[in-house]
């Protein structure tokens, strides 16, 4: 079984994936943390991201692993590091890539294989695992979004402001739906769920409906 989970930046679909693959006994994959795994590596070695050539071949000498939710780059734990403002900023542009998205998507689908997993990212139901049993497309309101991603943030004590978020978030979702290759575009067959002003167990429990059978699709 393979669960397809995309959506904006900030729509809580990790959140939910999470609970999902523990409620399911799943492997939780978390794709967006491979693009920002990437990205933390160039802003350390201070890779110019106006220059494609040196991201991909960054890739080539990088080693990116996710364990238990736990993510490694070139073994060591970057799963706090690579969710700072810095790499919010940048990984889109990693992202768009073409050459990198090629090797994720190999790497995606070799982690998918023979195993029940829940994937969640910008592509999965469209490129990554096209044939998944579910596909949910989970999103939100601009606004709402950023209040999250605000609160998530400030609980972590980073001095952001609000309207910088709000003006991030609206940038990455552009970058990530205007790109040529496989951009944040819902499944035909995805369901919509949309999490304005419902808690998380409400989302959860409105995605287990789906799976179980006992919402029509
Ligand atoms: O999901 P998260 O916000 O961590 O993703 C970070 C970024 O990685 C996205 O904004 C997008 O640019 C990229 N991404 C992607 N394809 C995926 C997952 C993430 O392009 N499947």
């Amino acid at each position: 079984m393979n669960i397809a989970i995309d959506g904006p930046a900030g729509a809580g679909k990790s959140t939910v994936a999470k609970i999902l693959a523990k409620k399911l006994n799943y492997n939780y994959i978390d794709t967006g943390a491979m693009y920002r795994a990437l990205t933390l590596k160039a802003i350390q070695e201070g890779v110019d991201f106006n220059n494609t050539n040196s991201l991909v071949s960054l890739l080539e000498t990088t080693k990116i692993e996710i364990i238990h939710e736990t993510v490694f780059l070139d073994g060591k734990d970057v799963t706090s590091e690579i969710r700072t403002p810095e790499v919010d900023q940048k990984v889109s542009i990693t992202a768009a890539v073409p050459e990198i998205r090629k090797e994720m998507v190999n790497l995606q689908r070799r982690m998918a294989k023979n195993t029940n997993v829940i994937m969640d990212g910008r592509d999965i139901g469209t490129v990554v695992l096209p044939d998944a049993n579910f596909k949910f497309f989970v999103t939100a309101s601009e606004e709402e979004r950023a209040k999250r991603r605000f609160k998530e943030l400030t609980d972590k004590n980073y001095e952001v402001d609000y309207e910088y978020i709000l003006k991030e978030i609206s940038k990455r979702d552009k970058l990530d739906t205007k790109r040529k290759v496989s951009p944040l575009k819902q499944a035909d067959d995805a369901i919509i769920i949309n999490t304005n002003n419902k808690t998380i167990e409400e989302v959860v429990q409105e995605i287990l409906s789906y799976i179980k059978g006992e919402a029509i699709m």
